[in-house]
């Protein structure tokens, strides 16, 4: 079995400093518990820091603590106080985290903690290139870490790297803000797989590669150069049989087993049957919209008067990044509020709000998800949320009412909560009161549904789904990569081409021999085509063709003085070595001055968007458009000309951002047949990138060897990744 390792900014572990060694106790977040099961099970390594900064070692200690922890077959990664500071509190913590959480006010831009980042990302890298075996896999975690896919990936490209970001992809109009963002992305693309909590965070991850890197997506797939990169949503669960079993247990606890906290609890219902909880728990973090919960609290109160007396909010506050100014401004703010609201409508034996500044041990955040009616949660972005998950593991009889924010990731999964806008201060407050007086009946089917979705997808199925779409992009990739000219197809081509007597080659241009420049008449051939040409058709066995899509005039223009045959516009015009143009059936082009106007409307429509006139078709180019509305105008586009070509001899051809319009019958694998007449080649080769050469692919003899240029599906027998990968191909033809 192949090898999963993971890596992550932290290691599931705490260290403990003792007299004469460092003891390590097991961390108890879902995140921990669901690796745990698969680095187990894939028998490999967790890379992460270890928790304790590298100037707070001494002597031997750095040793003794790795040894510990490689009994865990843990690999600490030893980072110093002023690393810790720039990469995670700064680059991590003050950069990506406000801005993914679209809080753009408190995003510093500082190079210094940027640099820090990207070194503190290469040490991980380091780290796990040297417990990487060949072919082994690994799974990278979150946003602390975007770097390492591409750092791994460039050394080791024989690893499989998943990568999954734990807080919200934002949309591509807050990601560009960032002055780093193709290097983030470029980073993350250095992945196999690429997993998000929902498929708004993909969508949006998807949006901003096709906005700044131009590169295709289809699907969930996105096609680089040289690999096929899936993305996927895979909403994180949790641990539901651990918050089941152990609320169970707290239920049935003896009296003195009972905590302080839980015997408080229940003295609070003892007062009156009618009272009841309302609770929250969160680290006092900006994203979550605490003091817009206080206020909608208020609100509540307020309105509801006959409430006072009898609800409470618990609230759990625990402390986060405190030494951070905006997190210090927060908990004034809190404080502040909650004072208020206690004072305003607190009573000698009633206290509305119960609050904690700290964090609980698990036993009493189980006693709270069991003791409260309701579980108010109102982030303002948050990737996913856990807490609404365990709250709901812990409902034993299936009571209680989940009130969510739908800028939670979480909310995708539970529609059975009521749904809320956490800036809607009056619709929380309403809320509320629903929540507080709904049917017992109606409760239980909420939460019964609930639990069985949450019971269902865990944090081990979680994970499973991710290592299952790591294994099939595997096989994806494998599937491509067996029809990909390697070192030895490479050799019996040659080979073939040595021993051949009158060879055919077919060379497409845009795509192949040349890469694609946002204005066509751009990419014309530079020194290194010439070269190759030259080189091929000085050859007397040969007899070199491009066959392209473009006009007579501009290939003529390129390549005069070389001894090639020309084949243009997909096979109108011909003209063999030195002879002449030759048109090779009869057609006319009378029908453009019905389609044009169409076309006309589509550029006015599609800002970049334009027309190139051939001298037998017509093409509506969308390279320069806005991608996505490229594409959606494209397919608009050919639902239109699909109507305006009925009953005339016309043909529409999708090519690579061109929606081309020309007569029928005509295309590059016809005119290539006609071409070679009867003369007997012994080597015929065919190279080309676009759904247009696929006709050459299928109509030349089979003996031919055909090569697409990408990693998409293909009727050629082989692939190419690149232009780059094509140009070398063929001057090892031509030096071999
Ligand atoms: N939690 C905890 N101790 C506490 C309060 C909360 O361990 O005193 C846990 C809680 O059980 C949950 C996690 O902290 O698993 C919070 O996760 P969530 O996704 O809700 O928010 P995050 O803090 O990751 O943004």
């Amino acid at each position: 079995m192949k090898r999963i390792h993971i890596l992550s900014n932290r290691l599931p572990f705490n260290v403990e400093r003792t007299d004469d060694h460092f003891k390590l106790t097991p961390s108890v977040g879902g995140l921990a518990t669901g690796m745990k099961s698969i680095y187990k099970k894939y028998n490999g390594h967790w890379i992460g820091w270890p928790g304790i900064a590298q100037d707070e070692l001494f002597g031997n200690d750095r040793e003794k603590i790795d040894n510990a922890f490689a009994q865990e077959k843990c690999v600490p990664v030893h980072l110093s106080k002023t690393e810790l500071e720039k990469y995670y509190e700064g680059f991590s913590n003050n950069t990506i985290w406000p801005l993914f959480h679209y809080f753009n006010e408190f995003v510093e831009y500082e190079q210094e903690t940027w640099d820090a980042y990207v070194e503190v990302n290469q040490k991980f890298a380091d780290a796990a290139i040297k417990v990487l075996g060949k072919g082994d896999r690994i799974w990278i975690h979150d946003y602390q870490l975007m770097m390492v896919p591409r750092m791994i990936k460039e050394k080791r490209p024989d690893v499989t790297i998943g990568f999954f970001l734990h807080i919200p992809f934002p949309s591509f109009e807050v990601f560009r803000i960032l002055p780093w963002r193709y290097e983030l992305l470029q980073g993350m693309l250095g992945s196999d797989l690429l997993g998000f909590h929902t498929y708004d965070y993909e969508r949006h991850f998807f949006s901003s590669v096709r906005r700044l890197m131009g590169i295709e997506i289809n699907f969930n797939r996105i096609h680089t150069e040289d690999r096929i990169i899936m993305a996927d949503a895979f909403p994180m669960g949790i641990d539901y049989e651990k918050f089941m079993n152990l609320s169970i247990e707290t239920k049935h606890k003896l009296v003195q087993e009972k905590s302080e906290l839980q015997l408080e609890l229940e003295r609070y219902f003892l007062i009156s049957p009618n009272r009841k909880l309302i609770l929250s728990i969160d680290r006092l973090d900006y994203t979550k919209g605490i003091p817009n919960r206080l206020r909608a609290f208020s609100i509540f109160l307020e309105k509801y008067p006959e409430y006072q007396g009898n609800v409470s909010l618990i609230m759990l506050a625990v402390p986060s990044r405190d030494n951070v100014e905006q997190y210090k401004k927060l908990k004034e703010q809190v404080d502040g509020l909650v004072g208020y609201i206690n004072g305003k409508f607190g009573r000698v034996n009633y206290t509305p709000i119960w609050y904690f500044y700290r964090s609980l041990p698990f036993e009493n955040l189980i006693e709270l998800y069991n003791a409260s009616d309701v579980a108010l949660i109102t982030p303002v972005r948050d990737g996913m949320n856990l807490v609404a998950k365990e709250y709901v593991a812990s409902r034993v009889n299936k009571t209680g009412v989940v009130i969510l924010s739908e800028m939670a990731g979480v909310s995708k999964e539970m529609g059975e909560a009521i749904i809320i806008n956490p800036n809607n201060f009056n619709e929380i407050a309403e809320s509320i009161h629903t929540a507080l007086e709904m049917p017992i009946e109606e409760q239980r089917e909420r939460m019964d549904t609930m639990q069985k979705r949450i019971k269902r997808y865990n944090v081990f199925k979680w994970a499973t789904e991710f290592v299952k779409s790591l294994e099939k992009i595997q096989d994806i990739q494998h599937q491509f990569n067996t029809k990909k000219v390697n070192p030895s197809i490479q050799k019996s081509i040659i080979n073939d081409y040595n021993k051949a007597e009158k060879r055919a080659i077919f060379l497409d241009y845009d795509g192949t021999l040349s890469s694609f420049k946002p204005n066509p008449q751009d990419a014309f051939p530079d020194k290194e085509v010439l070269n190759i040409v030259k080189h091929l058709s000085e050859d007397q066995k040969n007899e070199v063709t491009i066959i392209s899509g473009r006009d007579r005039e501009t290939l003529e223009k390129w390549f005069k003085g070389y001894d090639i045959n020309l084949i243009v516009e997909h096979g109108v015009w011909t003209r063999k070595r030195g002879d002449e143009w030759k048109m090779l059936q009869q057609i006319n082009a009378d029908w453009k001055e019905n389609i044009r106007p169409a076309l006309e409307n589509f550029v006015d429509l599609t800002p970049g968007a334009f027309i190139e006139e051939k001298n037998y078709s017509l093409v509506w180019h969308y390279r320069k458009a806005e991608p996505e509305q490229g594409i959606l105008r494209a397919n608009e586009l050919k639902d239109e000309l699909t109507n305006l070509i009925a009953n005339h001899n016309l043909e529409i051809m999708e090519g690579n951002k061109v929606i081309e319009v020309k007569s029928g019958g005509i295309n590059k694998g016809a005119a290539a047949l006609r071409f070679m007449g009867e003369a007997d080649f012994d080597f015929i080769l065919a190279i080309g990138d676009d759904w247009t050469d696929e006709y050459m692919f299928r109509e030349l003899p089979s003996k031919a060897i055909t090569i697409k240029v990408g990693m998409v599906n293909t009727s050629a027998r082989y692939k190419v990744e690149s232009v780059s990968a094509v140009r070398k191909f063929l001057a090892k033809l031509f030096s071999a």
